[in-house]
């Protein structure tokens, strides 16, 4: 089955409930932002596919907190550009969605027990608008941002994504954006670079796992011993896949979006959990 078609079955599926989907996109670089890829492609046609949310809810990989997790509740969320080295191009783009101020603070209190705060400095980083500007180009659906908490351990965010799930009734979209495998000390650039052997390994192992829906095995850091480190010499974008896993349910379907290892160190891997 071809990706078109696999949206166009996605948009079915949608049609016949109110349930949102989750779901969980590589970003990688933020060039992806500013060009015509293989992955801002699938952005754009998984946009026009998807049912139009209430808000969006983004946990992204760049934005970490300690012993908190943070909501941000401005009505404004600026677009940060939390990068350097990138052209001027990039620094100029802008992502000026509404933010859910209202609903950001229930979901303070929806986190009370992980520890939800509320945050007025935060916006919206490049792990949100690089990813959104595709998905809603026009802007105009509020969103906000939620923080990991990098103190805790990896089962933590599965347990703020199921604490998190009941918004998916809500009309909310919930959003992680990270990197199945995100090593940059192993990248290999240029077009077409060969995967490491450990990114295929990683990539894999994680994608069975999630369609056996063992999310314990996924957050069992001594299970997945070294090979956990090589795909993740820390783990800021492997956690908001767990929350997206967190926040699936045994009713989801399961759909893969892309499963490309970008600069050799970088899974692109995509997937949604939506109702079937
Ligand atoms: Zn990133």
């Amino acid at each position: 089955m071809s990706l078109t078609q696999d949206l166009a079955a996605l948009r079915d599926g949608f049609a016949r409930t109110a349930r949102m989907p989750v779901v969980f996109l590589g970003h990688g670089s933020p060039m992806n932002a500013i060009q015509d890829t293989p992955f801002s492609r699938v952005w754009t046609g998984l946009g026009a596919q998807l049912p139009r949310p209430q808000a969006i809810l983004v946990v992204s990989a760049h934005w970490m907190s300690r012993g908190t997790t943070l909501v941000n509740v401005t009505n404004t969320p600026s677009t940060i550009h939390d990068f350097y080295g990138f052209p001027e191009a990039l620094f100029a783009q802008q992502y000026p969605a509404p933010g859910a101020p209202d609903l950001a603070r229930e979901v303070v209190t929806l986190l009370a027990s992980h520890h939800g705060e509320a945050d007025e400095t935060w916006g919206l980083d490049h792990g949100a608008w690089t990813v959104l500007k595709f998905l809603y180009p026009e802007a105009d659906v509020p969103v906000f941002q939620v923080s990991i908490d990098m103190t805790r351990g990896l089962d933590y965010q599965l347990e703020v994504g199921k604490a998190l799930s009941e918004l998916r009734d809500r009309g909310v979209l919930i959003l992680g954006s990270g990197n199945v495998v995100h090593n940059l000390h192993a990248v290999r650039w240029g077009a077409g670079s060969a995967p490491h052997d450990f990114a295929l390994a990683f990539d894999g192992l994680f994608a069975n796992k999630l369609v056996d829906r063992d999310f314990a095995a996924l957050s069992d850091r001594a299970g997945l011993g070294s090979l956990l480190d090589m795909a993740h010499p820390t783990v800021d974008h492997y956690l908001p896949a767990l929350t997206v896993a967190g926040a699936s349910d045994q009713r989801d379907a399961l759909t893969f979006m892309t499963d490309a290892i970008d600069l050799g160190s970088v899974s692109m891997r995509s997937f949604i959990f939506h109702p079937a």
